[in-house]
């Protein structure tokens, strides 16, 4: 019988609801033998063979101590080669490095497992959320429909981050080995290509 994945949004704070409908599409798309929960305790974050950290506010998420454990668990695992997709606030938390142009470094605590500097909020108040599409050619993508809100902008990548696509000279997808990030929310697209690809870097972890 094929193997069956696991694939856990982790459900700290924020768009949940909208990655699992999306991660279920994808593993329907795919064809694959997968099951689509929700993770927050360690254990069950022990146990995905892939995860999703959604949108939402960095630092709440940062800030909800009680789930410490789980975000020491989080990050032993993606160094491990868990494969992991963040977005907005989920690449934050991915992110070694949070810049704010109002106090500068946030010094707030992420996982630091994504060898970026991300900046908070870079598109203000008036552009607060907007819709662009977007080429992303490592996914042989043409005219996405990528939805920002409240987004970050990457403004540097290490020698091991490949950018997937970008939006006014600025990366908005980025791919470290197991890590894929985006500063827009794929679950809102309308399309599931970002899911489907987490879901087949999840078949190869599960039989490496
Ligand atoms: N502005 C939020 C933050 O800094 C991110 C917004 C989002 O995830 N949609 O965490």
């Amino acid at each position: 019988m094929a193997m069956e994945i696991a694939i856990g949004v982790a459900s700290f704070q924020g768009d949940v609801e909208e990655h699992l409908a999306a991660l279920r599409e994808a593993v329907k798309k795919i064809g694959v033998r997968g099951t689509v929960s929700t993770t927050r305790l360690p254990e069950e974050i022990e146990s995905v063979d892939a995860v999703v950290i959604p949108g939402g506010e960095s630092t709440v998420i940062a800030k909800l101590s009680s789930y410490k454990k789980s975000l020491d668990v989080l990050k032993n695992r993606i160094n491990e080669g868990l494969p992991v997709l963040g977005t907005c606030a989920g690449l934050i938390m991915l992110a070694r490095r949070v810049y704010d142009r109002v106090v500068g470094e946030t010094g707030q605590p992420v996982l630091g497992v994504l060898d970026i500097l991300v900046e908070r909020n870079t598109y203000g108040r008036q552009r607060d959320s907007f819709e662009a599409q977007i080429d992303i050619p490592a996914l042989g993508l043409k005219s996405f429909r990528a939805v920002f809100i409240r987004a970050p902008a990457i403004l540097e990548t290490g020698p091991g981050v490949e950018v997937l696509a970008s939006f006014a000279d600025k990366p908005v997808a980025v791919r470290q080995g197991n890590i894929l990030g985006t500063t827009f929310h794929p679950e809102l697209s309308g399309s599931t290509v970002f899911h489907e690809e987490l879901i087949r870097l999840a078949t190869s972890y599960k039989s490496r």
